[in-house]
């Protein structure tokens, strides 16, 4: 039972079931739309718009126009073609001009028409000897007596559909509801914003969004819904930033740390790592916690930033982690770090789910007692089991493969601790604000010297003996090969690409026999994986056959080709961290992607990689070309759904909500203002619950 006097006072909260002439049975298929409340059918943005205005005399329609024809019906006729089709047919207009409108296989036509009444067709008028329109959208003058004309002499919308629901039934439901309940749309951006920003209200921005006097009218709600959508994101942004406000870890002492870290690396410390490495001491010194992101193309040596960090919070008496989605890479990052940590005195730990179970007990308990100083590991480190005396410092590395919710898992082993999150995977700045919004940015733009650069090609299946020539030439040559492969085994979904295991064996036997291939995926038990990792690293392999497994952070340096097969199924980003896995050493490298697809958009993907090689430019193009949900993945969600804005597209309109949200969060950090209750409000109807705002 509907409350009516709540409704009376809230009617943008109440079921759309009670809006005139929509009824349960309506209301059930506007839900699969998405489309539950009276406030959902305000902000529930139609796809197009046909402009209908102009309305002419049956005697002034031409042929090939689309067209809204008004004229008195002279005739109706229901009759069946030879081929056995039902049609119905009105003839319509006076002694100066005459249209036909058709109809096939709508036979309750004939009980909605009748000579004499004034009606208004709509749609393309074609010539066939006569006049027609088929199919036309119409109006008939007088029927709906109450009612304006929705389909015709207007501006008309279009609407998302589902089974069952018509544009007529949508457009009828939206604007009853907006007739009896938009005086309840209260503005929720606050008045002093919408001057400066010169944004017309709500109520005109719902009722021009869908009935639109003026396509300048329609233009001037849509740019004011984009940006009250942007808005309410970045106040959730700002207001998330602002609960970190309470107290972390200071990280006081930080003199000569640096220094010490330079004089045990093997190299010098790019200008830009040495401004990331500031940046962080900056936010590690503060009382407020760290949360920042680092992101720096493959190869950028984001690595030695994060050991920086790490040095910085032992010096300070406390302990840190580090967190990577593979084995492999945690093994590979054990070993660099605890080289340069452990002569300086730290105690280095490796956490992860391939070690014998008592060395793991025993992790766990130095972890736990404060004598491992540094832990590097797997998803094995969030485990409930583990806990740490005093962690200050947590870094995710590779964050893209992880979750929002891991990521979370990791910073509540500390009291606050700084977090430092890492992303090979340049993320364009659109996207940044949007998913990563209330973090700090750190950028590494440019790579260590002397690495060479990469050279591309790509090519048909038809050259895969040239291909494997070149490798061959590079083994000779004491260089090492990756050749990448989509799936693992035979048989597994999209069986029409070449799998790893078939392609060893294949390799092995027909095409290297005189060389050494090795194989490595995921299906593998992690000692076999980890033995091939090291003797593939110690030279002892020419040649492996993988997975996108080598795609994570992997390192070694003596790989100077990779060839990627079914290149098509990536995207560019993917295809951009696969190739950085090689040109890490002093050789010339070739990465050579073999397309199966034709398809023009594959070519043009293929170009992309071979003439474009900084990361942040690729990721850009990967957007534009796959759109935020695929360009970020499925495992990364804290990307909200928008109705109105485009990360893309709107950009510069998400900047400016942006720097409005951030100035009244810093003005009232808790929304207690009575003039920033429709922003509190708001925020609660668009998120439902999902984003807590304490
Ligand atoms: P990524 O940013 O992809 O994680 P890494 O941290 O793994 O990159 O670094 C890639 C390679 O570059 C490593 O072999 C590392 O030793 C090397 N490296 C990092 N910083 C420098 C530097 N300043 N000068 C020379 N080599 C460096
Ligand atoms: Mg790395």
């Amino acid at each position: 039972m509907v409350d009516f006097m709540q409704a009376k006072k809230e009617p943008r909260g109440m079921s759309i079931r009670y809006v005139k002439g929509v009824g349960p049975a309506k209301a059930a298929l506007f839900e699969k739309l998405g489309v539950r409340t009276v406030s959902d059918i305000f902000y529930f943005l139609p796809r197009r718009y046909e402009d209908r205005t102009v309305v002419v005399d049956a005697s002034e329609a031409r042929a090939g126009t689309h067209q809204a024809v008004k004229g008195r019906v002279l005739k109706c006729s229901l009759f069946r073609a030879r081929t056995g089709t039902g049609i119905f047919e009105i003839t319509v207009g006076n002694d100066s001009g005459r249209v036909f409108g058709v109809w096939y296989n709508q036979p309750f036509l004939s009980k909605v028409f009748s000579v004499g009444q004034e009606v208004v067709l709509y749609g393309e008028v074609e010539f066939s000897g006569r006049l027609q329109i088929t199919h036309p959208a119409f109006e008939i003058s007088g029927r709906d007596k109450n009612e304006e004309s929705l389909e015709i002499g207007r501006i008309v919308p279009f609407y998302p559909l589902t089974e069952n629901l018509s544009q007529r039934d949508v457009r009828r439901a939206v604007f009853r509801a907006l007739k009896a309940y938009s005086f309840s749309a209260e503005d929720p951006l606050p008045t002093r914003i919408r001057a400066r920003k010169q944004l017309v209200d709500l109520k005109f921005a719902i009722e021009n969004i869908h009935f639109p006097h003026s396509f300048e009218n329609l233009d001037k709600s849509y740019r004011r819904l984009v940006f009250e959508e942007f808005f309410m994101l970045q106040v959730v942004m700002a207001l998330r930033r602002k609960k970190t406000v309470k107290k972390g870890v200071p990280h006081s002492l930080k003199d000569g740390v640096l220094e010490e870290l330079e004089n045990i690396l093997p190299f010098e410390l790019t200008p830009g790592q040495k401004k990331c490495i500031s940046e962080i001491q900056q936010d590690m010194s503060g009382a407020k916690p760290m949360y920042r992101l680092l992101q720096g193309d493959v190869g950028s040596g984001k690595t030695a930033v994060a050991i920086f960090a790490l040095l910085l919070t032992c010096r300070n008496g406390h302990q840190g982690v580090i967190m990577a989605p593979t084995e492999i890479l945690a093994r590979q990052h054990y070993m660099t770090i605890s080289k340069v940590l452990m002569p300086l005195g730290l105690n280095v730990r490796l956490l992860a789910g391939g070690m014998e179970l008592s060395d793991r007990e025993k992790v766990k308990k130095e972890i736990l007692q404060g004598d491992a100083d540094v832990v590097i590991g797997t998803h094995s480190v969030i485990q409930r089991s583990v806990e740490f005396k005093d962690l200050a410092l947590a870094v995710i590395d590779e964050q893209h493969k992880f979750g929002v919710e891991q990521r979370k898992q990791l910073m509540k082993k500390g009291v606050r601790p700084d977090t430092l999150v890492m992303t090979a995977t340049p993320i364009p700045r659109s996207l940044v604000l949007t998913v990563f919004g209330d973090m700090d940015i750190s950028t590494l733009k440019e790579k260590p010297s002397g690495r060479r650069k990469v050279v591309t090609y790509w090519t048909s299946a038809d050259n895969r003996s040239s291909v494997y020539g070149l490798i061959r030439g590079e083994v000779e040559s004491g260089r090492q090969a990756f050749i990448v492969y989509p799936r693992i085994k035979e048989g597994e979904e999209g069986s029409s690409t070449r799998s790893t295991e078939e392609m060893y064996k294949s390799l092995k036997k027909d095409v290297f026999p005189d060389l050494k291939v090795a194989m490595l995926h995921g299906k593998m038990g992690t000692s076999d994986k980890e033995k091939v990792m090291k003797d593939f690293v110690a030279g002892k392999h020419d040649i492996l056959a993988a997975t996108t497994m080598v795609e994570v952070g992997v390192d070694v340096p003596n790989v100077s080709v990779m060839l990627v097969e079914h290149a098509e199924m990536y995207g560019l980003s993917q295809l951009h961290q696969l190739r950085g896995r090689i040109g890490r050493g002093k050789h010339a490298s070739y990465c050579v992607l073999i397309s199966g697809d034709d398809s023009e958009n594959a070519g043009e993907r293929m170009e992309a990689m071979t003439s474009m090689d900084d990361g942040f430019l690729i990721a850009e193009k990967d957007l534009d070309i796959r759109g935020p949900g695929e360009f970020l993945g499925t495992r990364q969600s804290g990307l909200p759904e928008l109705k109105f804005g485009n990360i893309a597209k709107d950009f510069s309109v998400m900047e400016e909500a942006r720097h409005d949200a951030f100035m009244l969060v810093e003005e009232d950090p808790e929304l207690k203002d009575e003039r920033n209750k429709g922003v509190k409000d708001r925020i609660n109807e668009m998120f439902k619950g999902k984003v807590s705002l304490q």
